[in-house]
Order: structure tokens, then sequence, then C-alpha cells
């Protein structure tokens, strides 16, 4: 029969790479916690319409990446292609907004985008993800930014960078977006065909576009730091002094850009140095528009989403390996019914006291258990055979010094727990 492998640009994940993202996962709760953030868990689908105003109708996600289908009663329903917008809609149907602000929320889900996978590109991807709501001081955008900064220095990540920028508010922004749009009007022959699109519907997108020429045209294109008001202004000067005063390196980078209207301010990406054209790792900004826009009050919103496998190949390239996990203290060699029983009963207490124990499970030979005993890289060995049920003592091995010591049957787990620490 032939088989059936899985749906493309999805993967299969399992050790040692498994220790990686379980060691990630860990990572991100235990810093999002320490920051005051909650996680939050939201359906893996919702209404499409949540997207599409959510993301926004000009977006490449709801243009082209949403995998989308209709229900049996003809509701039409979309596999979240990121976490933001069904946060904001769980803040506003559970009566969140009214509680003490700020607003800290976390989670870690699988998204879906129907894109070209590539490396650190696929249609079903983890992202970790942070929302603060209610605060609207340059003082939350140091927290967010500071919590992500925190993650990728605790995973060991040295060469990624922090790009930061500010892309004005509703203010300011209607004068750069005219000067944008003549800009990209002069250029328009040098435009791809979605460019010249997003001219008229959402120009800044253009200056997100991957395309070659169009990046060329992006570089001379004016920049929005250029004409922030004095209000944005302060905002990133506090940004910068807060990044400053604790020691968050950092680049002002005029080029990153988040194309929606409701994005307004601070935006900011990390960027690994050697991951190659996947290399955002993590993206987010400030958006004071979104919790209006989708029926809530109007309330500040800041945050970010980051791609857990280009953490990993970020992680690779920098050559930094996870703790191995799954590797059993005591391993129990037997032979003969009784000693498979004995073995059985001295891993589930070990077990029971939070101690990893194996025993054998395939009927293999003591020599093959003692393989594999060596193998999954146990600390002590313990040989049961007949002769040591008869006796009530078998002899332990230490397996990096090969010593022996003889003990009762009976004392065994009092000695490994003892050596564990318990
Ligand atoms: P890109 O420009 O790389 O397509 P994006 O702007 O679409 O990124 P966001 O929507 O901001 O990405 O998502 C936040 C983060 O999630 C990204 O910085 C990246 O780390 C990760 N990410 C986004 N799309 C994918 C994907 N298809 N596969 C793996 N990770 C992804
Ligand atoms: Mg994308």
């Amino acid at each position: 029969m032939e088989n059936i492998a899985r749906p493309r640009g999805t993967m299969d994940v399992m050790a040692p790479d498994v220790f990686m993202w379980n060691h990630i996962e860990k990572t991100v709760r235990a810093v999002a916690e320490r920051y005051g953030f909650s996680e939050i868990k939201t359906p893996t689908f919702e209404e499409i319409g949540l997207f599409k105003r959510g993301v926004g109708e000009a977006t490449d996600i709801v243009q082209k990446e949403m995998y989308s289908f209709t229900d049996k009663d003809g509701t039409m329903f979309a596999l979240r292609p990121e976490g933001t917008a069904s946060v904001v809609r769980a803040i506003i149907e559970n009566g969140k907004a009214t509680d003490t602000l700020p607003l800290k929320f976390f989670y870690l889900i699988n998204c879906f985008r129907y894109e070209k996978p590539e490396a650190g590109r696929s249609r079903e991807f983890v992202q970790f993800g942070t929302e603060m709501f209610g605060a609207p001081s340059a003082a939350a955008d140091f927290t967010v930014i500071s919590l992500a900064d925190a993650v990728l220095r605790e995973l060991g990540l040295k060469n990624v960078r922090l790009h930061i920028n500010s892309i004005g508010c509703p203010e300011c922004r209607p004068v750069y977006r005219a000067e944008l749009v003549k800009y990209l009007n002069a250029h328009s022959d040098q435009l791809c065909d979605t460019c010249l699109e997003r001219m008229n519907t959402n120009p800044m997108r253009v200056l997100d576009c991957k395309n070659e020429s169009c990046r060329k045209v992006a570089e001379g294109a004016p920049r929005t730091i250029d004409h922030l008001c004095a209000g944005c202004r302060e905002h990133l000067d506090d940004l910068r002094s807060a990044l400053d005063a604790c020691g968050v390196p950092y680049v002002t980078d005029p080029h990153i850009v988040r194309g929606l209207d409701y994005y307004t301010k601070t935006v900011f990406e990390f960027i690994s140095e050697g991951i190659g054209s996947q290399s955002t790792v993590c993206g987010g900004g400030r958006y004071d528009g979104l919790m209006e826009e989708l029926g809530g009050p109007k309330m500040a919103g800041i945050g970010f989403g980051m791609g857990i496998t280009r953490v990993i190949l970020a992680m690779k390239q920098e050559g930094i390996e996870a703790p191995k996990l799954g590797v059993p203290e005591l391993y129990i060699a037997t032979m003969g019914r009784a000693a498979v029983t004995e073995g059985l009963k001295i891993a589930t207490e070990l077990r029971s006291c939070g101690i990893n124990a194996e025993t054998d499970v395939v009927g293999r030979s003591l020599k093959a258990q003692m393989k594999y005993a060596d193998k999954t890289g146990a600390r002590y060995v313990l040989m049961l055979g007949d002769t040591e049920m008869e006796a009530g003592r078998a002899q332990l091995k230490e397996m990096a010094t090969s010593g022996q010591t003889e003990l009762e049957l009976g004392e065994i787990v009092g000695y490994i727990k003892e050596r564990y620490g318990r």
C-alpha cells in the first residue's frame, strides 16, 4: 500500500529536536511569568471576519495565506494565522477590558499560513506571543521588548540583534503617507504588481516587500522616523533611554515597518545574523487602534510574535544545545521472571519519587541490556539475575567510574534517592 506523507510545510518533531522545543517552551513560560504575563489559550480556528478585521484586508495573510473553510452550518472559519486578533476578541468577549490595567497575556500556539515552505518558513508553525493592553507609555514598550530580549539571552543567543523604529501615529502618519505615495508614484516602474496595488491601499506595505527591485525603491523612500510629531518623537526617545539605561542593545532601523493602519509608534524586530533570509526571529509593535477596530474600548496595545523554529535555527547556528532529557538515573538489567518483577518494583518506586528509572521490557540478553543502558546514558546500573534474587543482594555499578557497591535489594531505592538529592 502507498504511504501517506505529512502535509507540505508541516513537521514531525521528535528527539533530539524535541529537547530543544521543550527547553525553549520551558524558558519562555518561566520568563513570561517573571514579567507578570499569564498564559491564554484561545481556539485554533475563529470566524474568518475576526482575522480580516484584526490582521487587515490588505495584508498577504488575509489575501493569500489563510486556511479557511465553511462549517456545516455555512459559517466561514479560518485556522488562526496569528494570535493577536484572538486575544483581543477574548478580552472583549470575557469582559476583561474592565479589569485592572495593564492586561498582560502570553501564548504558545500553532499558527497556519499558506506560504511557500523553506527553512524557517512553514505552513504550520509555533509562535510565542505576548500582548499588553491598557499601557500607552514607552515603559510598556520597553517591558515587552525586554521580555523578548530576556528569552533570547536566556537561551544563550548572542548573534540576535534588536532593531527598533517608530512609524508614527494617526496625527503624523497622513503627512508621511502623502509624501510616500508621491515618491512611490515617481518610482512605480520599478515596483512589482502587488506593490502597485498596495501603493493605493496600504503604501507602507511596499516598504516590507521582499522583491529585490521593490527593496531598492524602499531604501530611498521617505522615512517615518523623519516625520514624527512631537509626541511620537518623545515616545521613541523615552524607549531608547530605557533600553540604554537597562543595557538592552539595539539599533534604530528606519526600514522596519508594520504596514497596518492601526499600528502606531514603536515597531521592532529581533534579527539573527546567521540564519539566512528567514532571519526575523521575533517581530512586534504597538497597536493602539486594534482594540477599537475589533469592537472594544479604546485601549493601547503592544506585543510581539516569536517563531520557535526560527529560534531553533538561530540556536543551532550558534552551536547551542538543549539539555538532554529522559536520561535514566538507574537502569535495572534483569534476567528471569522474579528479577523482572523486582526490577519493575524498584523502577516504579523511584519514578514515584520523581526519579527517572528504567528496566528491560524488550526481553534482551544481559549483555544487550548493558549496551542499551550505556546508550541511554544511565548513571547507575543494577544487575538482577537468579543469583541476586536468591541472595537478596545485588551489585550497583556507577557507569562513569565503573565502581561497584553491593547492596541489599531493600536498600537500593534509598541509596539512589540519597545520591539524587531527594
Ligand atoms: P515574515 O516577514 O518573515 O514573513 P511576518 O511579518 O509575516 O514575517 P509576523 O506575522 O510578524 O511575521 O509573525 C511573527 C513571527 O512569527 C515572525 O517574526 C517569525 O519568527 C514567525 N513566523 C511568521 N511566519 C512564519 C512561518 N510561515 N513559519 C515559521 N515562522 C513564522
Ligand atoms: Mg509573512
